[in-house]
């Protein structure tokens, strides 16, 4: 009986919870005070953030002085991934949208530019990330590709 009034204990405040994330989310506030705008490209103000830092510190402090692992290392693993993900995906999205309407990223020449994204494109193949599910850009690579000068430079 306690428990079940404990779940729905629970449940209730995570309901509220959520309501009051999409509300804030809604009027362009930081989720978590509801007091100022968050930072950009972010659902936090600043202050807020470097509050929850600053807890992290004190958390990780007192694990290390107890002697006790600091993370999870799969989990950080995970969330490595899923941040490395989401940053090729930004960054895949920006240079399709710059490609879409010319060859090579400065003017109609190529030039260092496309050395350097050409290497980030080999890159991105090798650690398997999904360059395919960006037409644009996967143009582009083979493109690049074609290059008697990349064909040295990576050979087969
Ligand atoms: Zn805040």
């Amino acid at each position: 009986m306690a428990d079940r009034d404990s779940a729905r204990r629970r449940q209730r405040k995570l309901a509220s919870y959520h309501r009051r994330v999409a509300e804030r989310r809604e009027r362009g506030l930081c989720v978590k005070c509801g007091k100022c705008p968050p930072a950009p490209q972010r659902s936090i103000c600043v202050s807020c953030n470097e509050k929850a830092r600053a807890a992290e510190r004190a958390r990780a402090d007192r694990l290390r002085a107890e002697g006790k692992p600091v993370r999870d290392p799969e989990a950080t693993r995970r969330a490595d991934r899923e941040r490395d993900r989401y940053e090729f995906e930004r960054r895949a999205k920006i240079l399709s949208d710059a490609l879409a309407e010319r060859e090579y990223l400065v003017g109609s020449a190529f030039s260092g530019a496309d050395i350097l994204i050409g290497h980030s494109c080999f890159m991105a193949t090798v650690v398997g990330l999904p360059i395919g599910d960006y037409p644009v850009l996967e143009a582009y690579y083979q493109r690049l590709q074609q290059r008697p000068a990349y064909q040295r430079a990576y050979p087969a």
